[in-house]
């Protein structure tokens, strides 16, 4: 890829995908689950850039959301309503009235009190809900705390006893419709056995729900896989489908998988420019024009991206990469050996193409970063930058 043009064409700090490498972790995933009737949705909230949601649609993929805004984001962007999932512990009555009215595939359930609110909803509009509970297994995925999810000390899911009381219930009502079970038990997940274990609990819920006539259609295993960032031994896809299907035999199920960072991480890159480099005692820093604000997960996570610096100079020393803001957290890399760089030298950051944008803010003014799509080899702007009227824009009558 040719940053250098990229760059001097969208300016920085940019955000640049490659959609050929989006198909084929796409196509990778699916074709490991060839055996089986599966659906993938791709979990938008990794990048819901509207062109990167239309080329996952294009491919038969889904969408997994987690607000009602991602819901109209994947129909915007082409996604069938019948593949279309709604998940989150936090779910607004006017968001589960518009996901009902939209007649997606299903909501995602989070707990006893929001399954009881689906269902005065649905009652008071006339309609069924189709719905899954997720289930949270009670298991340590052996990721960073802030993105595990599947121990009941998490905010997320319901413990199995309560999964079966609700399934119990939702079979009683005339508005509840429990098609589907869910768990994700977390993200960057680099172990296979604890995706077992948790597929094993639930694909037993679900033959002990068959024998009460609870006829489950939808296993949904979650996201989660993960992807290089460094030096990860990854689950192979291959790998992770015998996993889980090593649990489901005797079971006629269509197997939803909710990956993000998996189809979109790697696919991505930040480019920044060097605006200065600077000693202090014996420190060296190298000032970019991007920020914690454009790509936060390393200050949020200390997540480490590979960084890569075009310059001239063949010497190398240790820096921290960091941004403009006024925040000591401001900072993409701490003590990684890279190149005397000058002004306009270009540093790429890798890996960007999952939490990156989506997650960014106006922080300090600054307008967010356009994204660039490399698409059928050709460079094609899928998000203009911002520019400083769009940050006052809904302020500016109000003074
Ligand atoms: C965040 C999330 C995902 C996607 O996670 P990745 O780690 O990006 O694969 C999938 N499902 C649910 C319910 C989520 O909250």
């Amino acid at each position: 890829m040719d940053f250098k043009q990229l760059a001097q064409k969208y300016q920085t700090p940019l955000y640049v995908y490659d959609f050929a490498h989006f198909s084929e972790q796409f196509n990778k995933l699916k074709e490991a689950f060839k055996a089986r009737k599966s659906l993938i949705c791709y979990a938008i909230k990794a990048n819901s850039n509207l062109s990167v949601i239309k080329h996952f649609a294009n491919l038969q993929s889904g969408a997994d959301c987690v607000s009602i805004g991602e819901v109209k984001r994947a129909l915007l962007a082409g996604v069938p309503k019948y593949k279309i999932i709604f998940s989150g512990v936090g779910k607004r009555d006017d968001e589960i009235k518009e996901a009902l009215e939209l007649d997606i595939l299903m909501i995602n359930v989070e707990s006893q009190a929001e399954m009881q609110r689906i269902e005065e909803i649905a009652k008071s509009m006339n309609k069924e809900a189709r719905i899954s509970i997720r289930v949270n297994p009670n298991i340590d995925p052996k990721t960073h705390p802030y993105i595990s999810t599947g121990l009941h000390e998490n905010k997320f899911g319901v413990d199995i006893d309560t999964a079966t009381r609700m399934y119990l219930q939702s079979k009683q009502s005339d508005y509840l419709n429990p098609i589907g079970i869910h768990f994700h038990i977390g993200s960057q997940l680099t172990e296979l056995e604890p995706i077992k274990e948790a597929s094993q609990i639930v694909a037993d819920l679900v033959r002990k729900l068959q024998k009460v006539d609870i006829d489950i259609k939808f296993f949904d295993v979650g996201g989660g896989l993960g992807v290089q960032y460094d030096d990860e031994v990854l689950i192979q896809p291959y790998d992770y489908a015998q996993a889980i299907l090593s649990t489901l035999s005797g079971l006629d199920v269509t197997i939803v998988m909710e990956p993000g960072r998996y189809l979109s991480a790697n696919g991505g890159y930040f480019i920044t420019s060097v605006l200065y480099e600077k000693q202090n005692g014996d420190r060296r820093f190298v000032i970019v024009d991007g920020a914690m604000n454009d790509l936060i997960r390393p200050s949020l996570y200390n997540a480490y991206h590979k960084i890569e610096v075009l310059s001239d100079n063949t010497q190398v020393s240790k820096a921290n990469i960091v941004g403009p803001v006024c925040e000591s957290g401001d900072f993409f890399a701490k003590d990684v050996e890279v190149p005397l760089t000058k002004h306009g030298d270009l540093v790429v950051i890798h890996s960007a193409g999952a939490y990156g944008f989506v997650m960014s803010s106006n922080y300090n003014t600054r307008p967010r970063p356009a994204e660039v799509g490399i698409i059928n080899n050709q460079d094609k702007l899928i998000r203009k930058r911002e520019t400083f009227e769009d940050l006052i824009a809904l302020e500016k009558e109000y003074m």
